[in-house]
């Protein structure tokens, strides 16, 4: 497989100014990949002057040729989609199965978005009768979008195909854990005909190095990020200090997952374990807290007993692999402490806790549960972003609410119970941003997903995208040919 590992800069690959490289690593066998050019400031300031560029030439086409263009990518990721799921297989460690379907997921991003392009109208407002007063769409510009290793292709086009849909450029700075597929993703986008070059750039690097240097640059005009609540501080910081460019932010989370003892018991046992342990537990929406209604405790504990044995933990290449490895040796390790400290202060640990003993190398760990977890314990309070599950008991609905809103996170929850009454009233009063009711990870790149409280702010996909990544414009046209001489 042929792998790009320089900067996509201006539509083409280019080493950084200064030569400088970083390693990245397959998790699953720790072995290096390959060195990727990594961006410093210089390669920043030039990356933004061709995004400029490409950004003017792409907003003088017409609507329906961009979204044409969209459809096109939609098209060509689909083409390539086995490469691109191979890419993020080795350098995410994810289940190539999974890696897959996300192909499909960003495929339907762009078709979406591709669709909306000449549809986004602004409005005529009833003013003075002698005056004419309408409002216009407009693209910010350049957009930075600055994204999280855990779904390195999906999360790469749920941030490109709104931005670019709604006339901006983009900029992308990936993780640097996962820096290689949207290289790929990159090239893909420009070898359609109408894409002018250097509309996507794809820098690399470390945050402190890369992503600094593009947040606090003036020649960006918004920030679309998917990270850590900490980054979202920083980036929020580097804004205030330069040109107050606006953030949409999607960041931790410490999901409940609430089963109410007059649930279907076996579909929400499916859906807590596909919830907490896809993508060996990396997903900012996972729901690590499971809340559980008092009565049903045992049958749900023997429930996920069955279903945990049938993880199968290995090789992400592997068809036959449902959990493939944690995404670096810095990330294990936090999980490692995690466990370790919440099993030193006695939390009762119900199965899980170690590195599976089968597997020599990579950065592996196996499903985790712990029981009876004190509320204000580090492993209920704090995201590990790793297979790790806490398991609660409530008697009541008012005892849950409490128990799912104490959390300074806000991103999303999963609510399991039969009485459609009990549905919406806890879906009215739960403090997240996306509520799952007798499902769990439903989403659509129509559909609004955001957090609330420190889980971010912002709103991407549908109706909201186009709201984040435009700007109104308001134009007043005076009919009169008068206009009253003052003072
Ligand atoms: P995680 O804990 O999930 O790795 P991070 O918030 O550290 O989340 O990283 C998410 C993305 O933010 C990555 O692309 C990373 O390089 C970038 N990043 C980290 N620090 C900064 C920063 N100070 N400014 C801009 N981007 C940053």
């Amino acid at each position: 497989m042929e792998v790009q590992s320089k900067l996509f800069i201006g539509g083409e690959f280019i080493v950084s100014s200064d030569n400088s490289s970083f390693s990245t690593i397959n998790p699953a066998t720790e072995e290096k990949i390959c060195e990727v050019s990594l961006a410093n400031e210089e390669d920043v300031n030039n990356c933004v002057l061709s995004s400029k560029k490409a950004q003017v030439e792409w907003f003088s086409l017409d609507a329906s040729q961009r979204g044409k263009a969209l459809l096109d990518i939609a098209k060509a990721i689909e083409n390539a989609g086995d490469e691109l799921a191979n890419l993020d297989c080795l350098d995410g460690g994810r289940p190539i199965l999974d890696c897959k379907e996300d192909v499909h997921a960003a495929v339907e991003m762009f078709n979406y978005f591709g669709g909306i392009v000449d549809k986004i109208k602004g409005n005529t407002i009833p003013v003075q009768n002698d005056k004419l007063c309408y409002t216009r769409r407009e693209p910010y510009g350049v957009v930075a979008a600055i994204t999280a290793w855990n779904y390195p292709l999906f999360n790469a086009c749920a941030k490109i195909a709104p931005i670019i849909a709604t006339g901006n450029s983009c900029i992308l700075k990936p993780a640097e854990e996962t820096p290689l597929t949207a290289l790929k993703l990159a090239e893909i986008i420009q070898s359609i005909r109408t894409i002018p070059q250097g509309l996507v750039s794809v820098i690399n690097g470390p945050g402190e190095i890369t992503g600094e240097a593009l947040t606090r640059h003036d020649g960006v005009s918004k920030i679309s990020f998917t990270g850590s609540t900490e980054t979202g501080r920083k980036i929020l910081r580097a804004s205030a200090d330069t040109n107050l460019k606006g953030a949409v932010l999607e960041l931790g989370g410490k999901s409940p997952f609430i089963i109410f003892d007059d649930a279907n018991i076996e579909m929400a046992l499916n859906g807590i374990v596909f919830s907490v342990f896809y993508n060996q537990g990396q997903t900012c929406t996972a729901g690590t807290r499971l809340l559980v209604q008092e009565g049903s405790l045992e049958k749900v504990l023997n429930g996920l007993d069955e279903r945990i044995e049938k993880l199968t933990i290995g090789d992400p290449i592997s068809e036959e692999t449902v959990l493939g490895a944690i995404i670096s040796k810095e990330q294990h390790q936090k999980i490692i402490n995690y466990v370790d400290d919440a099993v030193e202060s006695g939390i009762s640990l119900y199965c899980g806790g170690k590195i599976p003993s089968n597997i020599k190398k990579g950065f592996f760990y196996e499903p985790t549960v712990f029981l009876n977890v004190p509320s204000e314990s580090k492993i209920c309070k704090e995201e590990i972003f790793g297979p790790v599950l806490v398991v609660q008991t409530f008697s009541d609905e008012e005892e849950v609410i409490k128990m799912a809103n104490d959390s300074k996170y806000g991103l999303a929850s999963s609510i399991w119970t039969k009485s459609s009454q009990r549905l919406t009233l806890m879906a009215n009063r739960i403090e997240t941003g996306i509520v799952w009711c007798n499902t769990v990870f439903a989403e659509h790149p129509g559909a609004p997903a955001g957090g609330y409280k420190q889980s971010g702010y912002g709103r991407e996909y549908g109706d909201s995208a186009v709201d984040e990544y435009m700007q109104l414009k308001t134009v007043w046209v005076d009919l009169s040919d008068d206009f009253f001489s003052w003072p």
